[in-house]
């Protein structure tokens, strides 16, 4: 089939397996001396998108990038676009405004200092800024962002806002400075927001579906999408403690396929940094 004519936005959320919200869920928590398989993973991420000739947004966890800044750098090196997943992987309704500022300045800070550039894009832990989170989108702009992600226009019982845009948008502004949302990409059919943006999602449905959504919204909306995916979500030998099974199959359904559905899709859709579809 012939590449989409319109090119779309990459994302990879660059964090441990172990900071999965599901996980964190199915595990109360335990977080003590598990071992870190982020390197190894992201490492056969980079290697998949050379291989598709694809570029892409990582957002990285901050205490990810201190204990790792070589990998930063590589990532960098490689022509990806370096972004901000906030540092400890909190949810933004657990913190209070002062705890969000602190965790995500805290994390551009590591992030900047690894690369000597400024970084612009953020996006929340587990998608993780509702309605109630508001006061977020204010502090990410007098923080020095310009577009946020974190956003899935989807019904889901973790996140997900069905009544949000489905496409970039400015979220907040103050003065001449405004902030841009880009959410994650879902495809209408019958009046009903579907996923085609990646996660649990993508590993769950069949490739063709993903394809083909992000075929029609381009065709048809004449839209950039939006795609995620996790460096964890390709390691299917990562340590796998006892969970419930509605756990487990949220955590590991589909993994030991997903790489092989990734070179697929990098194969049949042009991909490129949220940066760069935006033009910020
Ligand atoms: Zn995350």
């Amino acid at each position: 089939m012939a590449p989409s004519v319109i090119t779309n936005a990459l994302s990879v959320d660059v964090e441990e397996y172990y900071h999965a919200e599901v996980y964190r869920d199915g595990t109360n928590g335990m977080r003590e001396g598990l071992e870190s398989r982020v390197e190894a993973s992201t490492e056969r991420v980079l290697e998949l998108l050379s291989a598709g000739a694809a570029k892409a947004t990582f957002f990285i966890l901050g205490q990810v990038a201190a204990a790792h800044p070589a990998l930063v750098r590589k990532i960098a090196g490689e022509k990806h676009e370096i972004a901000c997943h906030g540092h400890a992987h909190e949810p933004v309704f657990r913190q209070t405004p002062t705890e969000f500022r602190a965790d995500v300045s805290r994390a551009k800070a590591v992030l900047e200092d690894i690369i000597g550039e400024p970084v612009v894009g953020y996006r929340a832990p587990s998608f993780s800024i509702g309605r109630a989170q508001a006061w977020a989108y204010d502090i990410l702009l007098q923080e020095g962002f310009r577009y946020d992600s974190s956003i899935y226009p989807i019904v889901h019982d973790h996140y997900g806002d069905r009544e949000a845009p489905r496409f970039p948008y400015e979220i907040w502004r103050k003065g001449s400075r405004a902030l841009v949302e880009f959410p994650i990409s879902t495809v209408r059919v019958a009046g009903v927001n579907l996923p085609i943006g990646g996660g649990g999602y993508f590993r769950l449905l069949p490739l063709a579906l993903t394809r083909a959504g992000i075929r029609r919204v381009n065709a048809r909306e004449r839209q950039a999408t939006l795609f995620y995916f996790h460096p964890w979500e390709l390691d299917p030998d990562q340590p796998r403690p006892t969970m419930s099974w509605r756990h487990r199959f949220r955590l590991y359904v589909g993994i030991e396929r997903e790489e092989r559905k990734l070179a697929r899709l990098l194969r049949d859709i042009a991909f490129a940094p949220i940066r760069n579809i935006l033009a910020i």
